[in-house]
């Protein structure tokens, strides 16, 4: 696979469970975790797909929220880090009850059973928590204004898992992901690099909503997972932190490196601007730097030409098995 190296895995011989573990980022995690450490994946496969959890990950498939199923999953485990939830925001906005039984419910079942196996948990919250931050870049402690059910959810789930290590003197750590972004991201909702290159390899226009201006924070999955495994062993329990790289591009100058690394030549389309989007967002990292020790490593040129050669490498095996498939039947 063409895909940036995984950080390793200093959690000795810890029992780890990873919800939402066949998901694009605990897909990842799970990879780095194994073999050295014991990984279970919860997973009710909503969104979530077989190819992305690694082979040596015991699978629970269940929904984050069954009791039974989230017992024995957690049964002597060391670490969670909690990933399970629905993270459109559009399904939030159209189900907002069910989503909320799902990331805010499903994230107390968690932390409620960890405290029962004294379990460390990491939580993955979200940049969606500050909805439109007052100043950039934006800290940890900057005003929170979720603009959706989910960024409303996730904030619930990130008050409660910090709550529970203040009251329960759980070790937890809250992780804020700005916009995530690697390998294994497919799907309608999975954001706007895996939209462009979709778009690009396809060589059609690349649909920006709205003038293109507004600005995110593109962090690598890679850092993600680095920044996920020093959170499950930091001290610094009780806190959250964003995970982020502390640059921003916009949506155009992102379309601009699309195109460099794709060699695609067709241009851009403008759509309405979606309702609730945030215009700004800069992740202030000095928590994550300062306190686990966690430097972004990728930035987002280099990441996206990795991800163009991993999709290539990809096309290429597909094209070559199905050769290989059409050879064996001519025969
Ligand atoms: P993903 O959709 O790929 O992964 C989520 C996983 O949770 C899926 O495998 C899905 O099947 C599973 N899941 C959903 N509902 C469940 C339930 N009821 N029970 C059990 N499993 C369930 O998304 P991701 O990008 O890997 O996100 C992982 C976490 O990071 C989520 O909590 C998300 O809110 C958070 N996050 C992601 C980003 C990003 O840019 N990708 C940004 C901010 C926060």
């Amino acid at each position: 696979m063409t895909d940036l190296p995984l950080p390793e895995a200093d959690l000795g011989d810890a029992t780890v469970l990873i919800t939402g573990g066949a998901g694009f980022i605990g897909g990842h995690l799970a990879a780095a975790l194994l073999p050295e450490n014991e990984v279970r994946v919860l997973d009710d496969y909503s969104t979530g797909e077989t190819s992305n959890v690694p082979d040596g990950a015991a699978v629970f498939c269940a929904d984050v929220r069954n009791e039974d199923a989230l017992e024995r999953a957690m049964a002597g485990v060391d670490v969670v880090f909690h990933l399970a939830a629905v993270v459109s925001v559009e399904t939030s906005v159209e189900n907002p009850v069910e989503v909320h039984r799902v990331n805010v419910d499903g994230t107390l079942a968690v932390l409620e059973r960890a405290r029962d196996e004294n379990a460390r948990v990491v939580v993955a919250s979200s940049a969606a928590v500050y909805g439109e931050p007052t100043g950039l870049p934006v800290n940890e402690d900057a005003d929170t204004d979720p603009l959706s059910p989910y960024g409303a959810d996730k904030l619930a789930a990130d008050t409660y898992a910090r709550v529970y290590a203040d009251v329960y003197d759980l070790p937890v750590a809250v992780l804020r992901f700005f916009n995530v972004y690697g390998p294994g991201q497919r799907g309608p909702y999975s954001g706007v690099v895996d939209a462009f290159l979709q778009r690009a390899f396809a060589d059609e226009p690349l649909v920006v909503h709205g003038d293109g201006e507004q600005t995110r924070d593109f962090v690598h999955v890679t850092d993600v997972v680095r920044a996920l495994l020093t959170a499950a062993s930091t001290e610094h329990t009780g806190l959250a932190f964003n995970v982020g790289t502390g640059s921003s591009v916009s949506i155009n100058e992102l379309a601009d490196v699309i195109r460099d690394a794709t060699g695609a030549t067709a241009g851009v389309d403008h759509e309405r601007a979606r309702p609730g989007d945030i215009r700004h967002s800069r992740a202030d990292c000095t928590r994550m730097r300062e306190l686990l020790g966690v430097q972004p490593t990728v930035s987002l040129r280099e990441g996206v030409e990795h991800l163009v050669s991993y999709r290539l490498d990809r096309a290429a095996n597909a094209t070559g098995r199905d050769e290989a498939i059409s050879d064996s039947i001519a025969e």
